[in-house]
């Protein structure tokens, strides 16, 4: 075999392992390379085990690196047979440096994959309209965009991720390569690490109270 045709399998190897789907359950599939973190994420939400998921790593996503969504063709069906899809940026374009979705820490990561599911268990709360209805706002509303960034967060919190969370929140706010103006957005329309905080003790207590 030739050069050039060992270097074009490697390459189509590295590219069949980066982009091969994992079927996690009966339900759920995940890209090989994000396996295990989602994984993890989906363990602190035992009652999404039957709920269809499908993550899913594209190209680019506007002005985020992640969004879920029920699926289009289910989202008129009953809220048990409805599905969901995660997108995740290939590349996460929050500063001049490009951060590759694959290089990003394993915990940000799975704290990152844990407030997405929070969206979910806000979702699958909703009826199909209330869900459209949703959406509008969601599109046109900042105060509104608020709201579901914060009902995502605090899910993933009452759901044992705060650590996680906290970690996610850090390594975008701390981290002196990201654009300035995605920090302001996370720091407007997103818990702060102090409001995570306060919510984690507020959870601890009612859970004591019990
Ligand atoms: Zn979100």
């Amino acid at each position: 075999m030739s050069i050039l045709h060992t270097a074009i399998l490697k390459f189509l190897n590295i590219f069949l392992f980066f982009m091969a789907l994992i079927q996690i359950n009966a339900q759920q599939t995940v890209p090989e390379t994000i396996r295990e973190e989602a994984e993890i994420a989906l363990s602190h939400y035992p009652e999404l085990k039957d709920t269809p998921i499908v993550f899913k790593i594209i190209k680019n996503i506007k002005k985020s690196t992640m969004r879920a969504q029920p699926k289009v063709n289910t989202l008129f069906k009953s809220k048990k047979k409805r599905a969901y899809v995660i997108l995740i940026s290939e590349k996460i374009k929050i500063s001049e440096k490009v951060f590759y979705t694959k290089d990003v820490p394993k915990d940000i990561m799975i704290g990152w994959l844990g407030h997405e599911l929070g969206h979910v268990i806000d979702y699958s709360k909703r009826s199909s309209l209330n869900l459209v209805w949703f959406g509008l706002k969601y599109y046109f509303s900042g105060s509104y965009i608020k709201e579901a960034e914060r009902a995502a967060d605090t899910y993933a919190v009452t759901h044992g991720m705060h650590d996680y969370i906290l970690q996610t929140k850090r390594f975008i706010l701390e981290n002196a390569d990201i654009d300035e103006k995605y920090k302001e957005r996370i720091r407007r329309y997103y818990l702060s690490p102090d409001e995570i905080m306060e919510i984690v003790k507020e959870y601890e207590a009612s859970k004591q109270t019990e």
